[in-house]
């Protein structure tokens, strides 16, 4: 009997993906290859694939299409941003700026009567600096005041800056992964001492690093989803020197409802003064002042109606 036997059976499946205008495949290719001893046997077919078949998962955003400058540190002067801002993470985890445990040696906050939009990492001049999350450089170059720095912007819109490095190792429009090395540390620019400089911003708008990413050693991103509001953007609401006090919006509904503030009308009575009136109804003198248009001396009349704010 003749070897009729197989001797072998291949299957060859080379899917060569038809793209026609979009990136969708509209067809398969299906290469059949049959290989006996007699002969090779080639049969091809099209398979044509129903476009609503397809569910794309993860639409790639090009995150090039806006404000997309090289040139400037900061491309969206003139643009205004909607509050609360939507931030969305794919991951749980960044990769720590730094690859030595991380020690804060200044915060995003207001700063001898500046504001600190970063937040400071402690290193030595030469060691590693890498990107926490995926994305493509934007500015690679020499920035007033901030040096040598870094811009990568992230595929959720966010970018972050490396700033007063000593040495930079990529260009702009690189694509750049969690981890991926930007540069050497170092101390350039408007800087006393060697550290990281590191923001977090969005469209311009430069965020607390904190209420983003936890700074311990879990590396964890604090949610998948967080709505930042004004607070989280203004340093002057902050101290660079003081750890802030981190209550997390998760969704937009806690972010309107914090920017609601109840006011209430009080009339002075006998014997009031600003410091009771503020002691006895969990408010500040300081918000009484600011939302009656009085000085802290001024004197209070029995009778009188003053707005407080909570
Ligand atoms: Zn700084």
């Amino acid at each position: 009997m003749r070897t009729l036997f197989l001797m072998f059976s291949v299957l060859m499946m080379s899917l060569s993906v038809i793209a026609q205008n979009d990136s969708l495949p509209k067809a398969i290719k299906l290469k059949l290859t049959e290989v006996t001893d007699k002969a090779l046997l080639i049969n091809e077919a099209d398979i044509k694939i129903k476009s609503s078949a397809i569910t794309v998962k993860n639409t790639p955003v090009d995150i090039k299409a806006d404000y997309w400058d090289t040139t400037a540190y900061n491309p969206y002067r003139n643009t205004t941003s909607e509050f609360p801002i939507h931030i969305k993470f794919n991951d749980s985890t960044y990769s720590s700026p730094v690859l030595h445990h991380k020690v804060i040696t200044s915060r995003y906050g207001w700063r001898r009567g500046r504001p600190h939009k970063g937040i400071d990492i402690d290193l030595v001049t030469g060691d590693s600096v890498v990107a926490i999350l995926d994305g493509i450089v934007r500015f690679a170059r020499y920035s007033h005041g901030h040096g040598k720095t870094v811009v990568v912007r992230h595929y959720n819109g966010l970018e972050t800056t490396y700033a007063h490095l000593s040495e930079i190792a990529v260009t702009a429009n690189d694509t750049i992964y969690k981890g991926g090395y930007l540069g050497k540390g170092g101390n350039t620019g408007r800087s006393s001492g060697s550290h990281l400089h590191l923001t977090t911003s969005y469209k311009g708008e430069y965020i607390h690093p904190e209420y983003l990413l936890n700074f311990d050693a879990s590396n964890t991103i604090r949610a998948k989803d967080i709505w930042v509001t004004k607070k989280w953007t203004r340093p002057s609401y902050h101290s660079s020197r003081r750890v802030a006090h981190l209550t997390l919006f998760k969704t937009k509904e806690a972010a309107f409802a914090s920017l609601e503030k109840q006011r209430k009308i009080y009339v002075v009575r006998k014997g009031d003064t600003l410091s009771r009136i503020s002691r006895q109804n969990r408010t500040t003198i300081t918000s009484i002042c600011r939302v009656n248009k009085i000085k802290r001396n001024s004197t209070l009349r029995i009778g009188q109606k003053l707005v407080l704010e909570f």
